[in-house]
């Protein structure tokens, strides 16, 4: 068997537990480091699977990618996860693409619905700002559970020259705030169990740029302090951080340990986030993320890549099958799934299923458009829109 074939069926076993699954954005002001630290974690994907030596496996897929020069930015990106020391079971890390800017068509909202966790990058040196504010009540709308991540700390060292005190100030300071938001705009869930904490390990600090990111329980492990950092950028070594804390392995940890797995989220999103009656059989096969369900798919954005529309929704009932039948709620009209992929690494792999709880990339439906939802034929009439019907058609982007 192919490496390619052996790491598919890998990955499709890893979509039939939940457990293993989670759906993750990140998010942030502009400029305060979300595309920089998609890149850091693209980029070492192929390290994700470390454990598994001598096979490069996602590896294999950047370098075929980056010789055949496909932008890698426009869409859904999966990753491979282990705990290097715990015996667990591996992990499946669905990477949604969000919009790069502010929006507010519902744009982030759509991708937003598709995560149950997001990553707030906050830049340390600007600390939590009014669009920090937009995009974590955005979230926190969604049911969406936050992490934080403090970015951009080699400038405290490098730029602004702060002493220990002031940094742990600065830190503070951005972590109250940022609780401050989810108590303001948070629900009972939220004001209760996610309120961000450096000591449990929800507060990533890092500098995406260079690679390296940590949270403090790692600082103990490697009886290290903040002084560390600012020793190797005071003596010029600081390259070597990214070997000791890669930015990477700290922000998937906190992401498996911190972000529910979609079976969990579903149980308490549905009410917020789908507009039919959460009692009737397709609202409870929902909350329990039921793959022998019926089918419901909401739909995030749909593009055009490599001359085929493809648009990528997040399943959260039944189970997709290739050629099934389906029922497009807001056109009012009939389909059927021709083309059915999953994401590996951050291209697309054919499939034959995919099962409740997973993200899956749709070809082949001409009246698809963003936000749509995708019902199985035989409930029609239980079915109800993620989001209502918009008469302002959009554009679809075409990205390679
Ligand atoms: P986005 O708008 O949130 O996607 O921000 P970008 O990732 O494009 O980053 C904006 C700018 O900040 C770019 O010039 C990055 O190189 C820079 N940047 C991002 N992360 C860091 C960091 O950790 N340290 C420093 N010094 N610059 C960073």
């Amino acid at each position: 068997m192919s490496r390619r074939t052996k790491m598919t069926e890998d990955i499709l076993k890893m979509m039939e537990n939940p457990k293993q699954i989670r759906n993750l954005a990140l998010i942030g002001h502009i400029d305060h480091g979300k595309t920089t630290l998609s890149d850091s974690l693209l980029a070492e994907a192929g390290l994700l699977a470390e454990s598994l030596a001598g096979e490069a496996r996602v590896l294999d897929y950047l370098e075929e990618e980056q010789r055949r020069g496909i932008t890698i930015k426009s869409a859904n990106i999966s990753l491979y996860y282990e705990h290097s020391l715990e015996k667990s079971l591996p992990f499946l890390i669905n990477l949604i693409d969000t919009p790069g800017h502010l929006d507010f068509s519902g744009k982030v909202t759509r991708a937003l619905r598709m995560a149950d966790g997001v990553i707030v990058i906050v830049d340390s040196v600007e600390e939590v700002s009014s669009q920090t504010e937009t995009v974590v009540r955005q979230a926190l709308d969604e049911a969406v559970r936050p992490i934080l991540f403090i970015n951009k700390i080699d400038r405290l060292f490098k730029e602004l020259k702060l002493d220990m005190e002031e940094i742990k100030e600065k830190f503070s300071r951005i972590i109250q705030d940022f609780n401050k938001l989810i108590f303001m705009y948070g629900d009972e869930l939220a004001k209760s169990n996610w309120m961000v904490s450096a000591e449990l390990g929800s507060v990533i600090f890092g500098s995406a740029l260079h690679r390296w990111g940590f949270v403090i329980s790692d600082l103990k492990t490697k009886n290290h302090s903040l002084q560390y950092f600012e020793n190797k950028y005071q003596d010029g070594t600081y390259k070597e951080i990214s070997s000791l804390y890669p930015v990477w392995k700290s922000v998937l940890a906190a992401v498996v340990q911190f972000v529910p797995d979609p079976a969990q989220a579903q149980s308490y999103r549905t009410q917020t986030i789908w507009s039919g009656d959460i009692e009737t059989e397709i609202g409870k096969a929902i909350q329990k993320c039921d793959p022998t369900g019926p089918l419901v798919i909401g739909m995030g954005k749909v593009q055009k890549i490599k001359n085929r529309l493809i648009g990528t929704g997040r399943i959260f009932s039944g189970t997709l099958k290739r050629g099934q039948h389906a029922w497009l709620v807001n056109d009012g009209s009939k389909t059927s799934v021709n083309q059915l992929s999953i994401f590996m690494g951050s291209r697309m792999e054919t499939v034959i299923e995919i099962p409740a709880g997973n993200i899956a990339a749709i070809g082949g439906i001409k009246k698809i458009s963003s936000g749509e939802t995708i019902f199985d034929i035989k409930n029609i009439d239980e079915a109800k829109p993620f989001e209502a019907v918009k008469y302002v058609s959009e554009p679809v982007v075409t990205v390679a």
